[in-house]
């Protein structure tokens, strides 16, 4: 299983929508994407760039930088996170809104895809600055967001308590209470059961997908997993109840490796009695860089973006990589990986299972009747297999790596969806 995909037609340095964009080009190629369906589609339909002012607790104001970005909205209304951090820019705001535009696609699920970022240090943040920053970007995006139109969630640095605040604010501003403005809630306003688990859940089936095509078994496969925040925390933990042994787990403080094994839960435990980091954890102390070589059947990128490259693509000894992050394999990793026939399960399909679950979240939220867990969980495991098999097929029919078959699969559908509607 390997092959040879033709160079990426943008720049060298790293940026994540250029990495986008790159493996965009090439399946648009091999898809005979016309050029004018191809400049629509990579471009973002609408760029919202705000200024939050925000009276801090001692005080003084701050004024933080907003965006939101839609990238399309043909398949319904746009959906995607809003993330917390210093390194949120227009280009990456950019390029994770065209992502959820493909993950949306890849899934079936009736959305969009968009984007959104406050550029601050939430860690150091208290909560009531938080809860103004937060409101305050709502009032920014009121005319934004709208169950109809452009549904944010969680991402990077954000949860329930910011979704139940965006959710209160938008709900005053209208009059109304308009839960399904917003996906992530608390369960209490809303929410729906098995959200909090869903991203990592998917990664978990996904991974078993692509470990039954490769005649992988779990049982005693070994696994290690970057990153320990909601994503990387609950795959490593259903992962290990399928059998396969983590033995390195990974967060900002750095890489904690055990070859005999790390009890997640005890893991996940002790980062919460721990200022939520796993500083100190009891297994051999390496860096978040050795974790990625470390030999190992199974990877697991499940921190942010870029952190597979062309500098470590070529020490990467796992068989199988799955994409719990989005952009975490650079575009100029793409071809050192498929020569070394590494399979990768690709971002817009390994972690799709958090933004299905925010469609049924959605869907309960307008029906006004709410799901057993087990019938979230089924529905979302089925339709992480079916968008998985749907990619394997495209793999084998296009010969390409699964990365690019997804976004064939995307592109193809959007790009309909697109002719069929015409162009102003
Ligand atoms: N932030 C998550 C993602 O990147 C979830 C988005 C959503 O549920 O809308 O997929």
């Amino acid at each position: 299983m390997s092959y040879k995909e033709p160079a990426p037609i943008t720049g060298q340095h790293l940026n994540p929508f250029e990495s986008m964009m790159s493996r965009f080009d090439i399946a648009a190629k091999k898809l005979g994407l016309d050029d004018s369906l191809y400049s629509v589609l990579k471009s973002p339909a609408k760029i919202v760039m705000v200024s939050l002012p925000v009276t801090m607790d001692n005080g003084d104001v701050k004024v933080f930088e907003g965006y939101r970005v839609i990238h399309n909205a043909n398949l319904g209304p746009s959906k995607g996170g809003i993330r917390y951090s210093m390194d949120v820019t227009l280009d990456e705001v950019k390029a994770l809104a065209a992502w959820m535009t493909w993950k949306c696609a890849v899934v079936g699920i009736p959305y969009g895809g968009g984007k959104g970022g406050i550029k601050c240090h939430p860690q150091s943040m208290s909560k009531g600055e938080l809860e103004r920053m937060t409101r305050a970007y709502t009032v920014a995006m009121v005319d934004v967001f709208g169950p109809e139109k452009d549904i944010p969630a969680p991402d990077m640095n954000t949860g329930q308590q910011e979704m139940a605040w965006i959710m209160d604010e938008y709900s005053k501003l209208k009059g109304y209470s308009s839960p399904a403005v917003v996906t992530g809630k608390p369960l209490v306003l809303g929410g729906s059961l098995g959200r909090v688990e869903a991203t990592g859940r998917g990664v978990m089936v996904s991974a078993r997908s692509a470990m039954a095509k490769m005649g992988l078994s779990p049982v005693g496969a070994t696994c290690a997993v970057q990153g320990f925040g909601n994503v990387g925390s609950i795959s490593a933990k259903l992962l290990a109840t399928q059998g396969l042994k983590i033995v390195a787990i990974s967060d900002v403080t750095g890489g904690y490796y055990d070859p005999n094994g790390i009890n997640v839960e005890e893991a996940i435990a002790y980062k919460e009695g721990n200022k939520g980091t796993l500083e100190g954890f009891k297994a051999q102390k390496i860096s978040n860089n050795d974790l990625l070589i470390l030999d190992v059947d199974v990877l697991v990128p499940a921190a942010m973006e870029d952190q597979i490259t062309a500098e470590n693509a070529n020490d990467i000894k796992a068989k199988l990589i799955v994409e719990g992050a989005n952009g975490p394999t650079s575009w100029n990793a793409d071809d050192i990986l498929n020569t070394k026939g590494i399979m990768v399960v690709p971002d817009i399909l390994a972690n799709a299972g958090g933004v299905t679950v925010s469609y049924f979240e959605w869907v309960q939220n307008r029906l006004g009747y709410y799901w057993t867990e087990e019938r979230v969980n089924r529905r979302a495991d089925r339709t992480m297999k079916q968008a998985f098999e749907t990619v394997y097929q495209a793999a084998q029919k296009h010969d390409c790596s699964w990365r690019i078959a997804a976004y064939i699969v995307a592109i193809d559908k959007v790009a309909n969806t697109q002719k069929l509607r015409g162009v102003f």
